[in-house]
């Protein structure tokens, strides 16, 4: 069932078009991961749906309702934004209990929901604790703990886990996932990091320039990108601009596909890159390895159209550990694995 339905939404500032006519549709418990680099208007699409902007055409509902004229305290949301925003003076447990109080919640109701929400995020034995005397990630958990007190419909998480160090960050992400689903709660979650949005949410909507250019499941967007834009923003890709001859891309016998256009811009991801000592394929010498663990980045010169090209494959190291630069490979991408847009 759709929870958040977004109609059309336009926002201008000045002469900028923040939103040119957004349109997705966030289901009951899903996760929604708005994704794309900076001032492409995530942040801006939050806020409307918050509330904190007031967006110029379209139309939003939430469960239903809609919510043009409903100010900020009276929606059924519940927001999150990377600076943790606490209130300094109170202690974790009033700062989860602080919604609370101020919709004057019967008190022991209040005691058992702030037990409830300080366990829900691992906080129980930090209750009497000031902000200051917690870590950052401690903190963003106080924050969310706060903004589910009050039983929300809809969760808002704006950057969440972006002023956080890599460690705490991944680890947190993992926390946010399994919160959102025990609670069942609708959640829109802005980040502009690809990793990120794969990991946490059911779909992402890729974002660029105001518009949504695809919203689908994290596999389907890594898999399948829809547009140029989506190919080029989330994941690993080799990227070549090539020359079709008869409708086709051949690229030395790496691969054969159709192409759209005389001019065509060809991605595949690294993963996707098999390298044989011999048998089919283009012809290919390797150029470097880099060891980076579980997989080794192996760069490739082929000779594609008549002049020289760097590819890179990512291979299990097990597999690259018997390559070594100068060695003479043969290079094939199976052709559903390439992408094909005009130049
Ligand atoms: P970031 O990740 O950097 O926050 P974003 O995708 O969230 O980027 P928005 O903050 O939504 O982007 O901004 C979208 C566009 O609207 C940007 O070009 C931004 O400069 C512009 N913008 C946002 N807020 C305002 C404002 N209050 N006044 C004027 N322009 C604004």
């Amino acid at each position: 069932m759709s929870h958040v339905v977004l109609d059309r939404i336009t926002k201008r500032y000045g002469g900028h078009h923040a939103l040119n006519g957004v349109t997705v549709a966030v289901q009951q418990g899903e996760m929604l991961a708005l994704l794309g680099p900076s001032g492409c208007g995530k942040t801006t699409l939050l806020r409307c749906i918050a509330g904190l902007t007031a967006f110029d055409t379209g139309r939003l509902t939430i469960g239903g309702a809609d919510m043009s004229g409903v100010p900020v305290r009276k929606r059924p949301i519940g927001m999150v934004f990377q600076s943790y925003a606490l209130f300094p003076n109170l202690t974790v447990r009033g700062n989860v209990t602080f919604p609370l109080t101020v919709r004057k919640t019967p008190k022991a109701e209040i005691e058992a929901r702030a037990d409830e929400m300080l366990a829900l995020v691992g906080l129980d034995h930090l209750g009497d604790r000031l902000p200051n005397q917690l870590s950052g990630g401690q903190q963003q958990r106080v924050a969310l703990a706060r903004a589910l007190s009050p039983g929300p419909e809809v969760l808002l998480l704006d950057e969440p886990l972006s002023a956080l160090d890599a460690q705490v960050r991944t680890r947190l992400r993992d926390e946010v996932r399994r919160i959102q689903h025990q609670v069942g709660i609708t959640t829109v979650f802005v980040t502009h990091d690809q990793a990120e949005a794969l990991a946490i949410s059911d779909r992402v909507a890729v974002m660029n320039a105001g518009d949504i250019e695809q919203c689908a499941p994290p596999a389907e967007i890594y898999t399948a990108p829809a547009t140029r834009f989506a190919a080029g923003f989330v994941g690993n890709r080799n990227t070549l601009e090539l020359t079709a001859a008869d409708g086709r891309v051949r690229a030395g016998g790496a691969f054969d596909v159709a192409a759209p256009a005389d001019r065509v811009l060809v991605m595949f991801r690294p993963e996707d890159v098999c390298l044989t000592r011999d048998g089919s394929g283009a012809r290919g010498t390797v150029d470097v390895t880099v060891f980076l663990g579980a997989t080794t980045r192996v760069y490739v010169q082929v000779g594609i159209g008549g002049r020289p090209v760097t590819l890179f494959a990512d291979l299990p190291s097990r597999a690259a550990a018997e390559l070594t630069p100068g060695d003479a490979v043969r290079v094939r991408v199976a052709d559903d694995h390439v992408r094909v847009f005009p130049a």
